[in-house]
């Protein structure tokens, strides 16, 4: 039975607290996991499997699945939809609230993320495996096409800010496709967009992560304000002093953080 139906036999209601928003197009699913660049020898987690549609595909792929879903309603789905496939395990379990550092030790050789992620926890689902997995090497998500534009923002554009920094000096971010509205079941308001996130091609060495990320905050914290102004009030600098390591970098001393590129955000922060 395809996912569409057994979801109707199992009169399942979707719940837009959980960001609910279903693919059941064969195209798009195929799309996904060839954006993922996943192979036989790939482990993959997913987050919120839904109907299992994305979940059946990865599987095919993969050399092992595990889904992690929030809501226990589509169990008996989950169960039918995934039947047969015997390297996929779904663990009913809220992402958030999954130790990072198990997972880390649970894949000493590393794991992908592939997800159609629920939109009301993107941003915080992202900076969880940024900041807390050592072993992650790549995350293909499906977000909000304007999430997904503020991860590729050019410096100087009004959607460059922490997002794109944090990303960018960590990883390689690919805008792979967009997906339209109408490819959901139920629509949402917005389209939507694939990313790809590669961990393991960083271009950048950074020797304080700490402080990078201090000064990534600070520079985006008021972005009318100019980077002295903001440097000044977190790492308690006086004028002075924050103008001339502003001039040592060759940087406009009356710069704000949105002209700062990520290669000069690393300079700075080695320098601090
Ligand atoms: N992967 C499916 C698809 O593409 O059709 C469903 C995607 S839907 C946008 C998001 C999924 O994430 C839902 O199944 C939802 O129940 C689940 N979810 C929401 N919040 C979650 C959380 N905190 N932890 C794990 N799963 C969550």
């Amino acid at each position: 039975m395809v996912q569409s139906d057994i979801i109707k036999k199992h009169h399942f209601v979707f719940s837009k607290k959980y960001g609910q928003n279903f693919i059941f197009d064969k195209n798009l699913l195929q799309a996904i996991v060839e954006d993922a660049a996943i192979t036989s020898g790939d482990d993959v987690i997913e987050i919120g499997p839904g109907a299992g549609t994305l979940s059946y595909m990865i599987a095919k792929k993969a050399k092992t699945l595990t889904c992690y879903e929030i809501d226990h309603n589509l169990e008996g789905i989950l169960q039918e939809s995934l039947a047969g496939l015997d390297n996929v395990k779904v663990i009913y379990q809220d992402i958030l609230k999954v130790d990072v550092s198990q997972l880390d030790e649970q894949y000493p050789n590393g794991y992908h993320i592939v997800a159609n992620l629920p939109y009301y926890i993107t941003t915080p689902i992202i900076f969880k495996f940024l900041e807390e997995s050592k072993k992650i090497k790549s995350m293909t998500i499906m977000v909000q096409k304007e999430v997904g534009l503020r991860m590729i923002a050019p410096v100087g554009s009004k959607d460059y800010g922490a997002l794109t920094v944090s990303l960018g000096y960590r990883a390689t971010v690919e805008y792979k496709r967009t997906v339209k509205r109408q490819l959901f079941t139920p629509a949402p308001n917005v389209d939507s967009c694939i990313i790809r996130i590669d961990f393991t091609k960083s271009p950048y060495h950074v020797q304080h992560e700490e402080t990078l990320q201090r000064l990534i905050k600070c520079a985006f914290a008021m972005r009318r304000k100019t980077l002295v102004n903001n440097l000044r009030q977190e790492f308690g600098l006086d004028l002075e002093s924050g103008q001339q390591l502003l001039e040592s970098l060759k940087i406009d001393p009356q710069i704000r953080g949105e002209k700062l590129t990520i290669a000069q955000f690393i300079e700075l922060s080695n320098k601090l």
